[in-house]
C-alpha cells in the first residue's frame, strides 16, 4: 500500500518545518497503530508512506486495513495547540495478481494512489487494470496532441455575447477533432497541452483565427479570446498580440482577452506590466471564471479589468438558490462600483436572464442566447440578430 498525506504541504508551509516534522511523527504513529505484528510500515519520502502486509492471504484483509488507515486520519492533528486536518489517500496492490516484483507492485499501487487522489482524496483504491488503460489513453492523447496543430485538427467555434438584447460579439472556443476519437472537449486536452508546453503555440493560432474571423463581423462586434496561464507567462506576449492585430487589421478595442485568476497567482511585476501594456494598447481584459478559484479581491484593486465573468456555477441554480443570488448580486455591485462590466456565463433559462437583468448584470452568455457556433453558421446568426435586435431576449 502506498499512502500520501492530503494537504500536508499547507501545514508545512504555514506552521513551519518543525511543525511539519511533528505532524509526520504523529502520522507515523497513527499508521503503526492500525497494523498487526506481521505488517511493516516505511516512510518513503516527504509525506509518502508504504505499508506491506504480508501473508494476509486475502485481498479483503488488505482493503480493511486500508480503510482503517484512511479512518485513522479523519481526526485532526494537534500541532502547537492548533488543529490541523490532514487526511490520507491509499493505493493498494496485491501480489501475485497485480505483479510479483517490488517494482511492479509499487507501480500498481502508485497508479491506484494517483486514482484515489484524483477521485477526491481521503479514500483507498485498489489497483485495477482499467487504470492502466486510462493512463495509456491519456498517453495516446498526449502524443496525438503534438500532431494536431500541423495536421489541422483544431478549429474554433464562436459563442455570442449579448448585452441589453443585442449581440455585441463572440467568444472564441477551441475545438479538437481527433481523427479516431472524434470531438475531444477542451477541458480534457487544454490542461494537457498546457503541461506539455504547447499552449503558447496553440493559443497564438487561436488568436490569429479569431482576429481574422472578427474582421468579417459588424464593426462594433468584439471578439473574446481565452489566454491560458502558460501563454500569459511567455515573454513577448504583448508584442505578439499587437503584431497579430496589425497584420490582420483588427482595432485593439475589438479584442477582449479572458484570463483566469490562476494567471495572477504570482503577482509579479511582469504580470502587472503585461496587463498594463495590453491596457495601454487599448485591448480589453476580462477576468474569467470569477468566484471559482482563489478569488482574492485584491486582484481587483491592482489590475485594470474591463469585465468580470461570473462563473456558470453560480448561474445554474440562480432561480432557486438564495446563496447564489446573494453572491451574484454582490459581484455585480462590486464590479459596477469598480467601473467594470459584468458578464454572466452559462445562462440557460429565461428565468435566469430575467433575474440577472433585474440586478443590473450587463452581459449574458449561454445556451439561452446560443450554443457555440461553427464558423459556417455565424453569418446567418448575425444577419438574424441584426434584423431582430431582440434575439438575445435579455
Ligand atoms: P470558459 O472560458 O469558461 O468557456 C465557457 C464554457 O462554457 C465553454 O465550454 C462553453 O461551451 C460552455 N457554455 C457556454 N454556455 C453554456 C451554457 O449555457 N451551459 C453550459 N452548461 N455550458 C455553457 P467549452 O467550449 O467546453 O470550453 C471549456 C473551457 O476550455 C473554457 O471555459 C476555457 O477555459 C477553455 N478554452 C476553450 N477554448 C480555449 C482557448 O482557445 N484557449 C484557452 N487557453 N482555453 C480555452
Ligand atoms: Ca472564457
Ligand atoms: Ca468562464
Amino acid at each position: 500500500m502506498q499512502l500520501d498525506l492530503d494537504d500536508f504541504k499547507p501545514v508545512n508551509d504555514t506552521l513551519g518545518h518543525a511543525a511539519g516534522d511533528k505532524l509526520l511523527q504523529s502520522a507515523a504513529r497513527r499508521i503503526l497503530a492500525c497494523l498487526s505484528s506481521d505488517d511493516r510500515a516505511y516512510r518513503l519520502a516527504g509525506d509518502e508512506f508504504t505499508v506491506i502486509s504480508v501473508g494476509s492471504g486475502h485481498p479483503a484483509k488488505a482493503h480493511r486495513l486500508a480503510e482503517d488507515l484512511v479512518a485513522a486520519f479523519k481526526k485532526p492533528f494537534t500541532i502547537n495547540g492548533l488543529a490541523a486536518f490532514v487526511g490520507t489517500s491509499v493505493g493498494i496492490s496485491t501480489a501475485p495478481s497485480d505483479g510479483t516484483s517490488p517494482e511492479e507492485l509499487m507501480k500498481a499501487s502508485d497508479l491506484a494512489l494517483y486514482t484515489a487522489k484524483k477521485e477526491g482524496r481521503g479514500r483507498a483504491k485498489a489497483f485495477d487494470p482499467a487504470m492502466l488503460e486510462l493512463l495509456e489513453q491519456r498517453e495516446l492523447l498526449r502524443r496525438s496532441l503534438r500532431m494536431a496543430l500541423v495536421q489541422q485538427q483544431f478549429y474554433v467555434e464562436y459563442q455570442p455575447l449579448a448585452e441589453g438584447g443585442r449581440i455585441v460579439g463572440f467568444e472564441a472556443l477551441l475545438r479538437w477533432h481527433h481523427p479516431l476519437l472524434g470531438k475531444i472537449p477542451p477541458a480534457s486536452f487544454i490542461p494537457m497541452a498546457e503541461a506539455d508546453g504547447m499552449m503558447p503555440e496553440i493559443g497564438a493560432w487561436v488568436l490569429e483565427q479569431a482576429c481574422h474571423e472578427a474582421m468579417k463581423w459588424p464593426e462594433n462586434y468584439i471578439v473574446a479570446v481565452n489566454l491560458s496561464a502558460a501563454e500569459f507567462l511567455t515573454s513577448g506576449l504583448t508584442d505578439r498580440i499587437s503584431q497579430t492585430l496589425d497584420l490582420v487589421g483588427l482595432p485593439p478595442d475589438r479584442l477582449e482577452l479572458e484570463i483566469t485568476e490562476s494567471v495572477l497567482l504570482e503577482r509579479t511585476v511582469n504580470n502587472i506590466d503585461t496587463l498594463n501594456t495590453l491596457n495601454v494598447l487599448g485591448i480589453r481584459i476580462s477576468l474569467d471564471d470569477f468566484g471559482m478559484e482563489y478569488s482574492s479581491l485584491s486582484y481587483l484593486k491592482t489590475f485594470p479589468f474591463d469585465t468580470i465573468k461570473i462563473d456558470k456555477y453560480f448561474i445554474t441554480d440562480l432561480e432557486t438558490d438564495l446563496k447564489s443570488q446573494a453572491i451574484v448580486r454582490c459581484i455585480v455591485n462590486l464590479a459596477h462600483d469598480l467601473d467594470m462590466q459584468v458578464t454572466a456565463e452559462g445562462v440557460e433559462t429565461r428565468g435566469q436572464a430575467e433575474w440577472l437583468h433585474s440586478v443590473g448584470c450587463d452581459r449574458l452568455q449561454g445556451y439561452l442566447v446560443s450554443r457555440p457556433l461553427p464558423v459556417a453558421a455565424i453569418d446567418e446568426f448575425i444577419t438574424r440578430a441584426e434584423a431582430s435586435k431582440i434575439h438575445a431576449r435579455q
